[in-house]
């Protein structure tokens, strides 16, 4: 399971809901949302191909 850091719990915390999308810059990237705030969560994943 996916974890990230939420800015506003300052903690690391499950990522939920997390899509996988590609930024423009070529990254891959988790985005969900804090299971305790609902507060955005990102994490990067890596170079995409
Ligand atoms: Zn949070």
């Amino acid at each position: 399971m996916a974890t990230g850091r939420c800015m506003k719990c300052k903690e690391q915390v499950e990522i939920k809901d997390g899509k996988e999308c590609v930024t423009k810059n070529n990254m891959r990237m988790l985005k969900g949302c804090c299971p305790k705030c609902g507060t955005k969560v990102n994490r990067i994943l890596g170079k995409a191909k």
